[in-house]
């Protein structure tokens, strides 16, 4: 953990890096691509994505939080390991990268259970945090989550720092750490034609001037915010990409009381200050 601030109380901002470590199972599950050349488009996330990205937050002593589906940790468990064996969180992203929005209740329950059994099997340990596959969930989500103990969700977009999930009008005991599409590189950078229509091979300046605004928006405002970025392992591995986000990390540490935390620390967090129930 990197705290710049001397005290909670001198915090501005909470700073997540994210990384969804999808791997192949993305072209498989969700694009429905299983074709060689498709597929190995997630393999560079394996081979040259991850291991770039864990170099840059060694070289600053960064930690960081990486959703896993338990297909990739089945395929790439050293890769896996490596991210483990540096500190760095590991969270549950489906088990095939399978939307759950498109799941039968019975279908998610196969699907979390898979994914739990996976990261167990490779990493020695469970999840405490989950984020959708798809970027949708589907109604069972939140009671599925709330029976295997999930502490917090990162799928939903509703806010710029945590809050309680609601599911069906009730408050969950799931802390919620939001994304946001703007900060979320495949939303820039991917180039897809099939299934869906993503133009991507932004260039790298636009990137950074949308990500460096939002944070400096976030750390003038103060007030517990979190900025979360949602970065690809087969996306942000691009040389010319790197280099973008360790310019933005270089402006974010030159920020006094910015606490660059892990997602399980950041529900920890929020739950002390709201009091746990
Ligand atoms: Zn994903």
């Amino acid at each position: 953990m990197v705290e710049k601030a001397g005290s909670v109380d001198d915090r501005r901002l909470t700073v997540a890096l994210t990384f969804d470590f999808d791997a192949e199972s993305y072209w498989i599950g969700t694009a429905k691509m299983d074709f060689p050349a498709a597929v190995s488009r997630g393999t560079y996330g394996a081979t040259e994505g991850v291991p770039r990205i864990l170099k840059l937050l060694s070289k600053y002593d960064l930690p960081a939080t990486f959703f896993i589906p338990g297909y990739t940790a089945d395929r790439h468990p050293d890769v896996v390991r490596s991210i483990a064996d540096a500190g760095h969180e590991i969270g549950h992203h489906g088990y095939l990268h399978e939307p759950p929005n498109l799941l039968t209740p019975e279908e998610e329950r196969e699907m979390i259970e898979r994914g739990i059994e996976a990261l167990k099997r490779v990493v020695g340990k469970r999840p405490r945090g989950y984020r959708s596959p798809s970027g949708e969930l589907s109604k069972a989500t939140y009671s599925l989550l709330t029976e295997y103990g999930f502490e917090y969700d990162s799928s939903q977009f509703g806010a710029d720092r945590p809050y309680w999930v609601e599911d069906k009008g009730v408050r969950t005991n799931i802390v919620e750490i939001p994304i946001a599409v703007e900060l979320t590189d495949s939303c820039h950078f991917m180039f897809l034609f099939h299934p869906i229509v993503l133009p991507g091979l932004s260039a790298p300046s636009k990137v950074e001037e949308i990500w460096r605004g939002d944070f400096d928006g976030a750390y003038e405002e103060g007030g517990n915010g979190c900025y979360l970025l949602t970065m690809h392992p087969q996306i942000i591995g691009r040389y010319h990409r790197l280099q973008m986000v360790e310019r933005l990390i270089c402006h974010m540490l030159e920020h006094d009381g910015v606490w660059f935390a892990q997602m399980g620390e950041i529900a920890e967090d929020f739950r002390k200050r709201e009091g746990a129930r």
